[in-house]
């Protein structure tokens, strides 16, 4: 398994932060340094407090590394799907708090690691429309103007759709470094640190503890193994990806069909980093395992290949695990005395994640109670 993400000159470059040696005290502990812990850690020493993270890999050593790199604004449901769902305020509360958070991360990262190119919502695969699909996607986009949100119809070389003009793409282990690298200055942070136990004001890892009045668990795929108190609210699948080598130019921007399972997004060298097929084969990707599969990786090339409109070379091959829950809320939770949990993100975390994450925080340290739109 290599990820394509990983070659990108300024993560390979990532000298790697040294793992925890010893038993330490801190005023807050975060576990998990994704794009959500290093929110969390973020807010807390925002606020003052002593910070020491860990992970149990590099930092972005899961999901938030290894994804598909779209930064779409709202939850996993399309957004007339939350808000049957959830409600109105919950759907659209969580819609905007995403748009604020790109709002963020592009204004802190820059140009050079946040394309600010929009995203496609495609109606079938390219080259297979699909008329119900296209009528799901008129809800969306009636749904998206009765609140304001910019979005217009896509009918171009790819097939029918939406087209949104706020979202955006990213390298996703290069945004994680970047942050990690900012954040390093302002917070303690381990690598290669696995945690065995959390419990109230203390953190057991393979190389020490961590004692802390507050702890973040960010963890989203295997958060209820970590937490298993949690078993039953978050459910763990693996998601899968490759790359190809350069083809013609072929998506303006991230490009995502059927309802979202299958994705791509085109770099800027030419190569695609597409991932999906997970609705394909579901009874086997409810899993911990987080190497991709022969069956899944035959149905990506597939979608590889009418992205490109025509063959591919498969150059890299990865995948992750993410947290789903029952109703595509994700999970904001007190897990014991100033333990707090935040993950679930049903294959959206990269905007959601960070939002739900300084929840949690709030939920710890003000005993805010989590928004609306977090599982309860
Ligand atoms: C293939 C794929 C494509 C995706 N595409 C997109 C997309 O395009 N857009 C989008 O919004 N979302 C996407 N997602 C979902 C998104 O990646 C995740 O929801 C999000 O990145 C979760 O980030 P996180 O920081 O909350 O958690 P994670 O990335 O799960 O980070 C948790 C961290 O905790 C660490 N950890 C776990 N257990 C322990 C332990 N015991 N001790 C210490 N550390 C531990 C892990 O090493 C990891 O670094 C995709 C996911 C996958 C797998």
């Amino acid at each position: 398994m290599s990820v394509a993400w990983d070659d990108d000159p300024a993560v390979a470059a990532w000298p790697g932060l040294p793992p925890l040696a010893g038993d330490v005290r801190a005023d807050a502990c975060v576990v998990g340094l994704g794009a959500s812990g290093l929110a969390a850690v973020r807010e807390l020493s925002g606020r003052g407090l002593e910070v020491v993270g860990v992970d149990a890999g590099r930092v972005g050593a899961g999901a938030a590394g290894r994804n598909g790199g779209f930064l779409l604004g709202g939850p996993a449901p399309f957004l007339h799907d939350a808000i049957g769902r959830w409600g109105e305020a919950a759907a659209v509360g969580l819609y905007r708090a995403t748009l604020a958070e790109l709002e963020e991360i592009a204004a802190r990262l820059g140009p050079g690691v946040v394309r600010r190119a929009g995203s496609i919502r495609l109606a079938g695969l390219p080259g297979e429309p699909d008329e119900g699909e296209l009528a799901d996607c008129r809800r969306h986009e009636a749904a998206l103007r009765a609140h304001g949100i910019a979005v217009e119809e896509y009918d171009g070389t790819l097939g029918r759709g939406l087209f949104l003009p706020g979202d955006a793409a990213v390298n996703p282990a290069r945004r994680v470094i970047e942050t990690a690298r900012e954040l390093g200055a302002r917070a303690v942070l381990h690598e290669h640190t696995r945690v065995l136990r959390v419990a109230d004001g203390r953190v057991d890892t393979e190389h020490g503890s961590v004692a802390a009045a507050v702890v973040v668990v960010a963890v989203d795929g295997g958060l209820e193994v970590l937490l298993p108190r949690l078993q039953g609210r978050v459910r763990t699948a693996r998601l899968q990806m490759l790359a190809t080598g350069p083809v013609a130019d072929r998506l303006p921007c991230p490009v995502y069909c059927r309802s979202g399972y299958d994705y791509a997004q085109q770099l800027p060298g030419g190569a695609l980093a597409v991932g999906g097929g997970r609705d394909r084969f579901a009874d086997a990707e409810w899993t911990h395992e987080r190497d991709p599969s022969p069956a899944v990786q035959r149905w990506i090339e597939g979608v590889a290949q009418r992205m490109a409109a025509g063959p591919v070379d498969v150059t890299h091959r990865w995948a992750a695990s993410v947290g789903f829950t029952a109703d595509g809320r994700p999970l904001c939770a007190q897990v014991g005395d100033g333990v707090v949990a935040a993950g679930g993100y049903s294959g959206t975390g990269n905007l959601v994640g960070p939002v739900v994450a300084r929840a949690a925080v709030a939920l710890a340290l003000d005993g805010t109670p989590p928004p609306p739109y977090c599982a309860p």
